[in-house]
């Protein structure tokens, strides 16, 4: 058995794979194939509908929040955030807390201006920001609520009078929060809602339609809400997916369930880190992310045959960014309690044979 610890595309439950892949080969009995049928059938049709309703209910949005299922990945909403909301002679204000959020400043930068309201880059990213100002006039906040390369987290989301945008790529579904509250919040499917090719956005209509820019039609948002996200051919099957995965997580008792296990998930595993000798930790503790733990070894010199030795026993996936080296494991809400708890009896192993 693999115990699959990847930082994205990740872990999905089990049976989301199982009834995926039925599907690919009959789908519902229909004889045809998931993947062969029109985008504008009742039966696709119903596939986007539930998994609509699924994220509206689990995130318990109000009316005036649209869930759209776009293209591109997060990465296309870097731009399609400042294009749809902010004028040329405006500013936006944008926390900097590492690669993803340096990503979305730089497209922000070519539509209007940008005030960085606080960096981490001082201690290289290894601590939220604490005590920054917003500037009331900024057209909107942006913050990164998780960052995925480095491990830290923003445990208390800071509330402040714009309208509030959240790349929340790494951590949506994982934790109670105040969805409502934001303007815009985006997330890549591939961690933690389904299957990469497919970008969620949960857009507050009343934000829309503001800047004086003409926008290309398919990067309109306003566009997209109109025609239920089937302006053009949605990714079908990664929609299928999440919707699929939302399934279980309704199932599992939703966000406020599975927030208790990914709490003891991590709990666990930054116990171990924080008592077995040979490991130590990389992020303030305070800021310590529940999604994605990254920790190195005392002993550089151990790393290899630790992931060696992990790697032997059907670990995967640990082996940390390329950026920050050492290690990250990646808790998301799919990952059983019982794959942290064999990793940790792996690391108390290891540490038994130095
Ligand atoms: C993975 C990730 C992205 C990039 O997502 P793509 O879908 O590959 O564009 C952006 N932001 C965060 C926080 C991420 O973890």
């Amino acid at each position: 058995m693999v115990h699959n610890f990847n930082a994205g595309p990740s872990i999905l439950p089990k049976c989301v794979f199982e009834e995926a892949s039925q599907a690919v080969l009959n789908y519902n009995q229909s004889g045809l194939s998931i993947l062969e049928i029109g985008h504008r059938t009742p039966t696709f049709q119903a596939i986007m509908d539930e998994a609509r309703a699924l994220l509206k209910e689990l995130m318990k949005l109000d009316d005036d929040h649209e869930v759209l299922f776009l293209h591109g990945g997060a990465s296309t909403q870097f731009m399609q955030i400042p294009m749809n909301l902010l004028d040329e002679k405006d500013a936006a204000a944008y926390t900097d807390t590492g690669v993803w959020s340096i990503k979305a400043i730089k497209e922000a930068k070519l539509f209007g201006k940008v005030e960085v309201v606080c960096s981490g880059k001082d201690n290289n990213y290894t601590a939220i920001p604490k005590d920054f100002a917003v500037p009331n006039d900024a057209k909107y906040f942006h913050i990164t609520t998780n960052n995925t390369i480095y491990g830290s987290q923003w445990q208390k989301i800071p509330v402040t009078s714009n309208v509030m945008i959240a790349d929340m790529s790494s951590d949506i579904l994982s934790r109670e929060m105040d969805f409502n509250a934001f303007g815009l919040i985006y997330a890549g499917a591939q961690k933690n809602i389904g299957a990469a090719g497919v970008n969620v956005v949960i857009v507050n209509k009343n934000i829309l339609g503001k800047t004086k820019r003409a926008i290309p039609t398919i990067m309109d948002y306003r566009n997209h809400v109109k025609e239920g996200s089937m302006l053009n051919t949605p990714p079908v099957f990664a929609v299928y997916v999440c919707m699929l995965t939302l399934r279980w997580l309704k199932e599992q008792g939703g966000v406020a369930a599975i927030e208790k296990i990914n709490n003891q998930k991590a709990a666990l595993l930054y116990k171990e880190i924080d008592d077995n000798p040979l490991f130590k930790g990389t992020i303030a503790v305070e800021d310590r992310s529940k999604m994605n733990v990254c920790f190195i070894m005392n002993d550089p010199a151990l790393e290899e045959p630790f992931l060696a030795f992990s790697k032997q026993r059907g670990i995967n996936g640990i082996k940390g960014h390329r950026l920050s080296g050492g290690f990250r494991a990646s808790l998301y809400n799919a990952l059983p309690l019982s794959s942290v708890e064999y990793l940790v009896q792996t690391m108390k192993e290891f540490a038994s044979l130095q």
